[in-house]
């Protein structure tokens, strides 16, 4: 549900109330303590499950909506990956430049070798 509204948002479609409502709702069910570890304010799920994890989630796209900084939430380019991500650049395009950027690095080195193997490239 939370990958849909998302990938719908990216699309262009206005899910803001849609999200907050979903945000509202699980992080009530699946509450956080705070805790200042290295200095830093960290919420900490009360239990550890799925739902405590999705609930981080949420907390992150909930900063993201009040900092007015969701038009920034990009799919990977990469047509397998299914990752999303925040480009705070406006540059970025992969969700790892490790993973996917490389991966296409990898790709189109292979297929200029292909195309003209005798060349430097
Ligand atoms: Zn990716």
């Amino acid at each position: 549900m939370l990958y849909e509204k998302l990938s719908a948002l990216i699309a262009g479609e206005n899910t803001k109330i849609e999200l907050l409502n979903l945000i509202k709702i699980t992080t009530k069910v699946h509450p956080f303590s705070v805790e200042i570890i290295n200095d830093t304010l960290s919420f900490i799920p009360i239990m550890i499950d799925y739902h405590s994890f999705e609930s981080l989630i949420l907390l992150d796209l909930a900063q993201l909506i009040a900092n007015d900084d969701i038009h920034k939430l990009r799919r990977c380019t990469n047509p397998e990956c299914v990752l999303l991500f925040v480009d705070r650049t406006g540059r970025r395009k992969w969700c790892s430049m490790k993973i996917c950027g490389n991966r296409h690095k990898v790709e189109a080195f292979a297929k200029r070798k292909k195309q003209a193997p005798n060349e430097e490239i």
